[in-house]
């Protein structure tokens, strides 16, 4: 790559190729998500990995500056020729009543040396992250109710991954709702429609929204096109996905640059 000014905002990016550019990261540390998926039980190997890969980032000689958020001003400052947008996904709320007062799922695992203890816990949301974030709140002897509009949870996992979730959720004996729909939220409270039509209620300590996320600052890229600067996205800012579909779509616009 010989391009003459690049910056990429990134965790998870490919830099085995003569970088000639900016590695640039809001946070103090390279990782993204990776920080977060690597801390429920049984999912450390997750952090090696993420230290691996900054190891790496490191090993090819790319000096990557932390505590830097790009913005149109720095752009502006920088001009580059090339921006990689690797600038991941945040979480995204369901128009529900009064669900702004639920905890986010992500703040729980970002504060997760002061987990909640023996409270009575609705997560709503029973994808891969409300799973997690209730095997991790379950070793903290909290009971879990889980709302899910799905039919089963963590649908997105393998079967593997998603007998071992049934297992440590039914061993704690956590209320599993599915089927059902999030009508209201109150501090205390959450309202959803149940599998059989009826209205319910369930009365807890604490609610945690984890009901999934969407790619961040979608209209950036095409922005940035209209003024003139080639610019791509790549992982979760191009689409919600895992740790390969964002390792592959970075190296499919690397490749392709
Ligand atoms: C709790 C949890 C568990 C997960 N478990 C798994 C799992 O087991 N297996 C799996 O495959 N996937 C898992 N995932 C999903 C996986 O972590 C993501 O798909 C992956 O991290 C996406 O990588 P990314 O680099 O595209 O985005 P991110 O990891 O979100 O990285 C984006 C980076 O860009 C930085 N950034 C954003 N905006 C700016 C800006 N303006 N300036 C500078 N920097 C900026 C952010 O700080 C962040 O570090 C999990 C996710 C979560 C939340």
């Amino acid at each position: 790559m010989t391009l003459k000014n690049r910056v990429v905002m990134s965790a998870m990016d490919t830099c085995y190729f003569s970088f000639n550019g900016t590695l640039t990261e809001q946070a103090e540390k390279l990782g993204g998500q990776m920080q977060l998926a690597g801390l429920p039980p049984h999912k450390q190997t997750i952090l090696k990995v993420m230290n691996w890969f900054a190891a790496e980032v490191e090993r090819v000689g790319v000096k990557p500056q932390l505590n830097t958020v790009v913005d149109d001003v720095y752009i502006e400052a920088v001009k580059p020729d090339v921006v990689l947008l690797a600038i991941g996904s945040e979480p995204s709320r369901p128009p529900v009543e009064g669900i702004e007062t639920a905890v986010d799922g992500w703040n729980i695992l970002q504060d997760i040396e002061n987990l909640p203890e023996n409270r009575e816990i609705v997560i709503i949301g029973g994808g891969t992250v409300g799973c997690e974030i209730a095997h991790t709140l379950i070793e903290k002897n909290n009971h879990i109710n889980i709302v899910e509009m799905m039919s089963s949870l963590s649908m997105n996992q393998n079967m593997v991954h998603r007998q071992h979730n049934q297992k440590v959720l039914d061993d704690a004996d956590a209320n599993i709702c599915l089927n059902a729909r999030v009508q209201k939220v109150e501090p205390n409270k959450v309202t959803y429609l149940a599998e059989d039509g009826e209205i319910q209620t369930i009365d807890c300590d604490l609610v945690i929204c984890a009901t999934g996320q969407r790619p961040k600052d979608v209209e950036w890229v095409g922005n940035l096109r209209s003024e003139g600067i080639e610019a791509y996205t790549l992982g979760d800012a191009t689409a919600t996905g895992n740790f390969q579909t964002a390792t592959r779509s970075a190296m499919d616009v690397v490749m392709a640059l």
